[in-house]
């Protein structure tokens, strides 16, 4: 089923030209399933979501890629990895090494840049559902500033990280805890650093999205998103404005779901360095004055071309991650209900 879903979906991105709407089914359905088999295979193998936090330092949960950023301080000043997740090959419960993992994160991130948050994050696919649910945003007007937001968690994660020596976003930030494991709460500061999780999910993924139709935990918070930006440079893949072409009528700007296009960008014709390369401008353009392009050559110089080579890429990543999280889902609903 996911093979027949993954290959329809890259034959309809082909035939229509059309990349944000059919990649959006993908990272919808792995963003809604990844929580479906993971809270399966952790409450059947420990009975409760909650993992005590001698575990998590032990190294015997699951591998996650956010809290790569808050490794390297650490790791460069005292070579010990503070990761809540085995470096070893058949570590964790995912039975991945963080080592494996690692590797081919860099590996696909040198090819595809910032285009892992839109192939293959396991978590953007909630929030990007909730934006797709209201026919309007309700929020429209939001600073700019608030661009930032990921750059400031970023910085304050690692430098909490050296000081506590400990994955301090996963212990206090994330989210996605309310919908993984979470450290077993067991006294106060459990308690408080679960509601936290379950306070930031509910306003960043399910509250904003919906008011605003945008990504609003990858635009605004995720420190993953920010240390994603720094490797943007690194792929050959990026998406660039026709100025020949464009009117500029910017609905490209208001299409983008993490303000990664502004009135100066689109001046000078560029994206800014948060764009995840999820197509939604491209798709808006009336004029295709939005194009992918690989770097080194003349934009718009053969753009179709360059989009399906970026897709080719994209998609054997997104296949490779996220394929196996839908097959996983499906398998666990399918088990429970049949
Ligand atoms: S949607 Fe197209 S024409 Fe309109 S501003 Fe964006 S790139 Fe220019
Ligand atoms: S600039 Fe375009 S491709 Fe980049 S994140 Fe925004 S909508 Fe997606």
């Amino acid at each position: 089923m996911t093979g027949g879903f993954m290959v329809f979906l890259f034959f309809q991105m082909v035939r229509t030209w059309k990349t944000y709407r059919w990649r959006r089914w993908f990272f919808v359905a792995l963003g809604l399933l990844f929580p479906v088999g993971f809270i399966h295979n952790v409450i059947a193998m420990r009975g409760t979501m909650g993992i005590p936090i001698e575990e998590m330092i032990a190294g015997r949960t699951p591998f996650c890629f956010i809290p790569i950023p808050l490794l390297i301080l650490p790791a460069a000043l005292t070579k010990t990895l503070v990761f809540p997740g085995s470096i070893l090959p058949n570590g964790g419960m995912s039975g991945g090494g963080m080592a494996a993992m690692a590797g081919i994160w860099l590996a696909a991130t040198i090819v595809v840049g910032k285009g892992w948050c839109s192939y293959a994050c396991f978590f953007g696919g909630i929030e990007e559902g909730m934006a797709a649910v209201p026919a309007k945003a309700k929020l429209s007007k939001i600073d700019s500033r608030w661009r930032l937001g990921p750059w400031a968690v970023l910085l304050a994660m690692v430098l909490l990280s050296l000081a506590l020596f400990e994955p301090a976003y996963c212990m206090w930030l994330c989210p996605f805890k309310a919908v993984s494991e979470y450290v077993a709460a067991r006294n106060t500061v459990g308690s408080v650093q679960n509601g936290i999780f379950i306070l930031l999910f509910a306003t960043l993924v399910v509250a904003l999205p919906l008011l605003t139709k945008k990504r609003t935990q990858c635009a605004f918070f995720c420190p993953f998103g920010a240390f994603q930006s720094i490797f943007n440079k690194a792929s050959v893949f990026e998406v660039k404005i026709d100025r020949s072409r464009c009117t500029p009528c910017v609905l490209c700007q208001k299409s983008c779901p993490t303000l990664a296009l502004n009135d100066e960008s689109i001046v000078r014709g560029e994206t800014l360095m948060s764009c995840m390369k999820c197509g939604a401008c491209v798709d808006a353009c009336p004029k295709d004055a939005a194009v992918w392009h690989i770097r080194g050559t003349e934009v718009a110089a053969k753009p179709e071309r360059a989009r399906l080579m970026f897709l080719y890429a994209a998609w054997a990543m997104a296949i490779m991650f996220g394929g196996s999280i839908i097959a996983g889902g499906l398998a666990t609903i399918l088990h429970v209900f049949l």
